[in-house]
């Protein structure tokens, strides 16, 4: 027996149902689990005993143990029970190859009712039935005795593990830091608590453990890593829930290289451990600047498990077109782009116009579509503007006259810059999905880097920054964080500073970001004009991050880190799409935990301890719903 059964051993187990193995027969054990089928034969009770680790087969006979049969006569599934008896090979022909414990059966003589269980409102049995996910939610203690849920569980606590494992061995201090804090930087709203001790104070709960982090960088923990659970009260949405877990790590006297290769190496790492089965698809990483992911895939989260490239039609177009659609988007420095999809040459129409919905919906003017085929005809309603050599120019921008069976369709969106390319990247991941191109075995990873810095808000004038206020330029930007004027209190749309880019990376895999981070600004001076930029004097800014910036005054180590989402990193090796499936106990999309009926009214004894009455918002709060 190995160290882990022998540790598993209790009063009431000697073994666990999934362990018992055809070289166990001739033992006698005892188990203890849930009834998970029964099929009464008269003086023959069959039940599977199912516990976490599997399920076997118990067999009672009322001619050999009439007390452990008679316990057995009115035992449902779900009950829990304990059963003594002896393993034996099954007959010849009677065993189940689908179990690992198929070969064996326990003929029970003792069996000891530990507990009773009510019909369950859906069955644990039957691991396929669609069951409404109200119902899995409210009842999640019985839908994670389910195979589905317990499997991605404990896969998520070995990937858990493996983090663990990863960073103790590469030389990082795990340190647990406070829920109870003041606002982070991450941009979204905070949850807050209300003091009681200091009636009219609140806490914030922490979007991240960001200002920690850096703080603990201060310390000289120079290799900081946290499973960290992270609060955030925005609209949900599949990938998002409003508690999730990070991996939370910085790193000190540290470059962007550096810190990418230790995480790209912990990722790996943990990924082989966990799911040893699926390819990963590229290794090293791939690595894409911003500007390229989004010109080359619009998107800053590529899908790379499938080309689909957009291709800028620019030079293949005559400098005017006639066509209004086109020309006018290039006129005022827009693009026109394509992603040529194969196969899809006769899309009906009906399909062909709820894509054109899609893209506008997603913002662009409209979509304009070309079918190619094979025998070299071309159909589009903007046929009409297309001469011969402009319908050849098309044809090899977009990858030859090669077409696949059924014909190949341009998608074609013109407009800004940056929209018309995340509108077609959108189209790309869907249509990818909807024609089955991405092969869901592989993990297709990759670094995107050198991200813009700041984003103008022309209504405030300032320049926020677009991931947190902390990340660093790139070296040779530095002096870019300036304004025209050289007066950092007047800003403008065109200074400099729109151009620089940030030491910002996302890891991401199969088209999510899995995480993201950056190389902090640890330089007292360079901070100062980088909030100037952002509109905040350096004494607004210690009004928010005050602890931070006062620890840059006593000496800060270069730093940066990244933290990486546990759910869906978990979900994406799971193979799902909906981090709720890799959570034990995870909310509705209107933040409800329909389990424990959460969020409730409090006792009316619990405001005015602190200090708080309510005013009930007549129309409701705004974008929120109650679920059924
Ligand atoms: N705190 C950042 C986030 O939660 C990650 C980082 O920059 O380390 O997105």
């Amino acid at each position: 027996m190995s160290e882990l059964s022998n540790a598993l051993q209790t009063r009431y187990r000697s073994d666990v149902c999934g362990s018992l193995r055809a070289s166990d027969a001739g033992r006698v054990v005892r188990l203890a689990g849930w009834i998970h089928r029964r099929r009464d034969h008269g003086s023959l009770v069959f039940i599977d005993l199912r516990d976490r680790y599997g399920i076997v087969q118990v067999v009672v006979d009322a001619a050999v143990a009439p007390e452990a049969h008679a316990a057995l006569t009115d035992a449902r599934i779900e009950w829990v029970i304990s059963v003594e008896g002896g393993v034996a090979l099954r007959r010849a022909g009677t065993e189940n190859e689908k179990l690992p414990t198929g070969a064996v059966e326990v003929a029970g003589t003792k069996v000891e009712v530990l507990s009773r269980a009510k019909t369950p409102p859906f069955y644990i049995n039957e691991p396929d039935a669609p069951i409404d996910e109200s119902v899995r939610l409210k009842h999640r203690y019985l839908d994670l005795r389910r195979e589905p849920l317990r499997d991605r569980l404990l896969l998520r606590s070995q990937m858990v593990q493996a983090i663990r494992e990863v960073h103790h061995a590469h030389g990082f201090v795990e340190v647990e830091t406070p829920i109870l804090i003041k606002s982070t930087p991450e941009g979204a709203r905070d949850f807050i608590v209300p003091s009681r001790l200091q009636p009219g104070s609140v806490y914030a709960l922490p979007q991240s453990p960001q200002q920690m982090k850096q703080l603990l960088m201060v310390a000289g923990f120079d290799r900081y890593f946290q499973i960290a659970r992270c609060f955030r009260d925005e609209d949900l949405r599949g990938d998002r829930q409003p508690e999730f877990t990070q991996l939370d790590l910085e790193m000190s006297f540290v470059d962007e290289g550096g810190v990418r290769s230790f995480v790209e190496q912990m990722v790996i790492d943990v990924t082989k451990r966990t799911r040893p089965d699926r390819p990963i698809q590229q290794l090293p990483f791939p690595v894409f600047t911003y500007d390229e992911a989004l010109e080359r895939y619009g998107s800053d989260k590529p899908d790379l498990r499938y080309g689909l490239e957009l291709i800028d039609l620019g030079a293949a177009l005559p400098a005017t077109t006639g066509f209004k659609v086109f020309d006018a988007p290039r006129a005022s420095g827009g693009r026109v782009r394509t992603i040529r999809v194969p196969g899809l040459g006769g899309l009906p129409r009906s399909q062909i116009n709820d894509l054109t919905e899609r893209a506008k919906r997603y913002g662009a003017d409209g979509l304009v579509w070309i079918s190619l085929q094979e025998d070299g005809e071309v159909r589009s309603p903007i046929a009409k503007f297309l001469s011969a050599e402009a319908t050849t120019a098309l044809w090899s921008a977009t990858g030859g006259t090669t077409v696949a069976a059924g014909g190949d369709l341009l998608l074609i969106v013109a407009g800004e810059r940056v929209r018309s390319a995340e509108v077609l990247g959108r189209l790309r991941v869907e249509v990818a999905g909807e024609i089955g191109l991405a092969d869901p075995d592989i993990l297709a990873f990759c670094w995107v880097h050198r991200f813009p810095m700041y984003q103008w808000e022309s209504e405030s004038g300032r320049w926020d920054a677009t991931h947190n206020p902390f990340s660093a330029p790139v070296p040779e930007h530095r002096d870019l964080l300036t304004t025209s004027s050289g007066d950092l209190a007047r800003r403008s749309a065109g200074d400099p500073a729109g151009g620089a880019l940030a030491q910002q990376y996302d890891v991401v895999l199969n088209g999510w970001e899995l995480g993201g981070g950056s190389i902090r600004i640890h330089d007292r001076e360079l901070l100062e004009r980088s909030f100037a930029l952002m509109g905040h004097s350096l004494d607004d800014a210690r009004a928010k991050f005050g602890a931070l910036l006062d620890a840059f005054e006593y000496g800060a180590p270069p730093h940066g880190g990244i933290a990486i989402g546990v759910e869906r990193w978990a979900a994406l090796l799971a193979g799902q799409t909906n981090i709720r499936e890799v959570m034990a106990f995870p909310k509705t999309q209107s933040g409800s935990d329909l389990m424990l009926e959460a969020p409730s009214e409090p006792d009316p004894s619990q405001w005015s301890d602190l200090g708080l009455s309510v005013r009930r918002p007549t129309g409701g709060v705004t974008g929120a719903k109650k679920d059924a």
